[in-house]
C-alpha cells in the first residue's frame, strides 16, 4: 500500500545520546540498541473513520521515537499496517451504505493527509492486512505445525496455551484479561473453544463479507495475526519496539507476541513493548463508540495550523492519559506564533544548551514535555521577557529552526 511523503528532514551539528524507552512487558526501562538499523512496528488504523486526536498523540509519539533514532545515529525501518477489512470496518460499510473497498481507501487516504499534516515520518512498509493475506496464511501454517491451531466450525483459532510465554506482555492475570477480552473483540463464550481466550487467526466466510480462499476454506485474517504476520516478514525477530496505544496492550499485543513466539520458538517478538496513552474529550475517553471524536481533518479544514496540534500533543508526555480541550489548542496557536517570533530575529540565546538538553529529553523515554520547556526558556531569553533580550547567539534561530524540526517534527 502506498505510504505518504517524506517531509526532508535537517541534520543536526551532534548526535543524540541511546534512547531509552518505557516497556510495558518489563515495567521498566528498556535502553534500545539497535544492530544498525533500529526496526519499529506500530499497529495502524482500521480504516472506518477519520483520525482522532488519540490516534494522533499515538502516531506522533512513535514519531519521536523514530526521530530520536536517526538523531542518535539510525537508519529506521519503520512498518505500520492498515486494518483494511475487518468486522467495524464491515459494520460501517453496511451501515452507511457505502462499498466497504471504498470506505477503507477514503479513510486511508484522509489519514495519509493527516498525518503528512503533523509532519509524522511515513512507515517505510505501510501494509494493507488484505494485501497481508499470503504472509497471513503462511504463518497459520506454521502455527497450525506447531499444534496451536484447531477449528471451531469454519473459523480457526490460534491456541493461547501454545505459548508458555502467555501474559508476558500484559502482565495482566487471567481474571483481567477474562474481563478486557470481550470488550476488544473477543469472544471467550463462544461454544467450542478451548480456552475463553483463544482468538480468532481465520475467519471462516459468512454471508455477505469479503473472503478469499485459502487451505483452510474461504475467509479472512484475524486482527492480532496481521500484525504479527507483518512484522516477522519486515522487520524480523526481535525487532526492536512494538508500538500502539494503551489499549492494544491486550489482548492484540499479547497475541501478536504469542503468534511470532509459537512459530518461532525461543525467540522474543519485540524487545520493548510501548504504549501511548488515551486522550479524552468531554470528560471520557474519545472512542467512536462514544462518539466525542475530534478530527484533525476537521481541525485542519477550520485553517487550524497542523503544528499547532502538533504542539498540543507534544506538551504531554506520551504515557500519560489527558484530556483534549479547545483552550490547549489556543494556547498552541498563540504559542507558536510566539515562537516564530523569537525565530525571525535571526540571533537569540545560546541554542547549544537547548540542542543538547532536547536530544536528551527525547532520548529519555521520549519526554517531550521536557524538550518544550527547554524551547520555551530559549524563546523567553530570546525576546526578553523576563529581562533584557539575550541576542548573543548570531546563528540561534539556523540552529533552533533545525532542532525543532528534526528533533519534535515542528517546522516552524
Ligand atoms: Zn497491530
Amino acid at each position: 500500500m502506498r505510504s505518504w511523503p517524506s517531509p526532508e528532514i535537517p541534520t543536526l551539528p551532534v548526535d543524540g545520546p541511546a534512547v531509552s524507552i518505557h516497556d510495558t512487558a518489563t515495567g521498566g526501562r528498556v535502553t534500545t540498541r539497535p544492530d544498525g538499523t533500529a526496526r519499529l512496528y506500530v499497529c495502524g488504523i482500521t480504516p472506518y473513520d477519520a483520525t482522532h486526536m488519540g490516534h494522533a498523540a499515538t502516531y506522533v509519539a512513535f514519531d519521536l521515537l523514530n526521530r530520536a533514532w536517526r538523531n542518535a545515529g539510525h537508519d529506521v525501518t519503520y512498518v505500520q499496517n492498515v486494518t483494511d477489512v475487518d468486522d467495524p470496518l464491515l459494520e460501517r460499510a453496511t451501515k452507511v451504505g457505502v462499498d466497504w473497498v471504498e470506505l477503507a481507501e477514503r479513510e486511508t487516504e484522509l489519514y495519509r493527509q493527516d498525518m503528512a499534516a503533523l509532519r509524522v515520518l511515513p512507515p517505510a512498509h505501510y501494509i494493507g492486512a488484505v494485501e497481508s493475506i499470503p504472509l497471513v496464511l503462511d504463518l497459520i501454517g506454521r502455527l497450525d505445525a506447531a499444534g496451536a491451531i484447531y477449528r471451531v466450525e469454519t473459523d480457526l483459532y490460534y491456541s493461547v496455551n501454545a505459548d508458555p510465554a502467555f501474559g508476558a506482555v500484559s502482565g495482566a492475570d487471567r481474571d483481567e484479561m477474562l474481563r478486557i477480552f470481550p470488550e476488544r473483540g473477543g469472544d471467550p463464550d463462544r461454544p467450542g473453544k478451548r480456552d475463553p481466550l483463544d482468538c480468532v487467526v481465520w475467519r471462516g466466510e459468512r454471508e455477505g463479507e469479503p473472503s478469499w480462499p485459502s487451505p483452510f476454506g474461504p475467509g479472512r485474517p484475524g486482527w492480532h495475526i496481521e500484525c504479527t504476520a507483518m512484522a516477522m516478514e519486515f522487520l524480523g525477530a526481535a525487532f526492536d519496539v512494538q508500538g500502539g496505544g494503551s489499549d492494544l496492550v491486550f489482548p492484540h499485543h499479547e497475541m501478536s507476541a504469542g503468534h511470532a513466539q509459537v512459530a518461532a520458538p525461543g525467540e522474543r517478538f519485540a524487545q520493548a513493548y510501548a504504549h501511548a496513552g488515551m486522550v479524552a474529550y468531554d470528560g471520557e475517553k474519545m472512542s467512536k463508540s462514544k462518539g466525542n471524536l475530534v478530527f484533525v481533518s476537521a481541525l485542519r479544514n477550520s485553517e487550524v495550523d497542523p503544528m499547532a496540534i502538533r504542539l498540543v500533543l507534544l506538551r504531554h508526555h506520551y504515557r500519560s492519559d489527558w484530556e483534549w480541550t479547545d483552550a490547549l489548542l489556543w494556547d498552541a496557536v498563540d504559542t507558536v506564533a510566539t515562537w516564530r517570533k523569537a525565530l525571525s530575529l535571526g540571533a537569540g540565546a545560546p541554542a547549544a544548551p537547548v540542542l543538547t538538553e532536547v536530544l536528551a529529553a527525547l532520548a529519555d523515554d521520549l519526554d517531550a514535555p521536557r524538550a518544550v520547556a527547554a524551547v520555551e526558556g530559549w524563546v523567553a531569553a530570546t525576546l526578553g521577557t523576563d529581562g533584557l533580550a539575550d541576542t548573543s547567539d548570531p546563528d540561534a534561530a539556523v540552529t533552533m529552526l533545525a532542532l525543532l524540526d528534526a528533533a519534535l517534527g515542528l517546522s516552524l
